[in-house]
């Protein structure tokens, strides 16, 4: 597997406070790479050191071999594409155009007919040709995400870095945005996800990534990442690890019968 990106050594800083510490990861081409940790933790600040949207204080962040400031704005969004955490979009364009936005980086360079293909995968992708002709800006919260990773699949990048986009979803749209990012794994492209379902970081994910106050303190197989007491070291909660039906380790917190009737 190729290297998508290099990371190494790097420290940010916003408002004054260290808020990622002396971080060194690889990301590969071909993988699907989940990372988690608590509220706060740095994840989505390690996200903008990767996009380039946060200034890197020490330390490197290579993409495709290249340090990020080399690269132009508009070849970097030819390669990368970013869901971020809140869906920044405030004008009331429809989820069509919102798709859409996703093929400007391709202006002039593809055809016609190769943007539509681009568009309606997807869409189809991200269930959402029910909502094309709707606003934006009038969707729940989960239908926002998932026209907002459609605008991400749209533009079709080597790498994808997704800021929690099942937070909002139901059940079988979180599995659906998972299925997707394996897949687009299995044609060589690299994702990046935040994620804060543990059991769905370990079936979906390669590798995940551990980020506890803005270091990785823990990055591997899941099966290796997530021990009992490594989660309760991070997130201060005890928890049972399960093997899940199909082997994968379910993390469930310990929780006591709420019901039990005192006699
Ligand atoms: P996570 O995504 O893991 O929840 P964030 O990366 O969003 O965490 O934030 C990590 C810490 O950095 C938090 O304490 C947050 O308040 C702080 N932070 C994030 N963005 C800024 C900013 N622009 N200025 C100052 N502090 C920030
Ligand atoms: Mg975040």
């Amino acid at each position: 597997m190729s290297t998508a990106y290099e990371i190494r050594g790097v420290t940010c800083r916003l408002g004054g406070r260290v808020i990622v510490r002396d971080v060194d990861l690889d990301v590969h081409h071909g993988e699907v790479l989940a990372l988690v940790g608590p509220n706060g933790a740095g994840k989505s600040t390690l996200l903008g050191a990767l996009t380039g949207d946060v200034p890197v204080e020490r330390g490197e962040v290579r993409l495709g071999g290249r340090p990020l400031g080399q690269w132009s704005a508009a070849d970097l969004a030819r390669t990368r594409a970013v869901l971020l955490q809140a869906n920044q979009v405030s004008f009331p364009f429809t989820v069509r155009e919102v798709v859409e936005m996703g093929r400007s980086p391709w202006v002039g360079r593809t055809s016609a007919a190769e943007d539509d293909a681009a568009i309606a995968e997807a869409i189809e992708r991200t269930d959402i040709a029910h909502l094309l002709d709707r606003p934006f800006t009038a969707l729940s919260g989960g239908e926002k995400a998932r026209a907002s990773l459609a605008r991400v699949l749209a533009q079709q990048t080597d790498v994808v870095l997704l800021d929690e986009p099942t937070a909002a979803l139901d059940l079988r749209h979180q599995e659906e945005v998972l299925v997707v990012a394996r897949s687009l794994a299995a044609a060589g492209r690299a994702v990046v996800v935040v994620l804060h379902d543990l059991s769905l970081a370990a079936a979906r994910a390669d590798r995940i990534a551990i980020v506890d106050d803005g270091r990785i303190v823990s990055v591997g197989e899941p099966a290796d990442v997530l021990t009992p007491e490594r989660v309760e070291q991070v997130y201060g909660i005890e928890v049972h690890v399960l093997p899940a039906p199909d082997g994968h380790p379910l993390v469930v917190p310990h929780r006591e019968r709420s019901d039990t009737a005192s006699d």
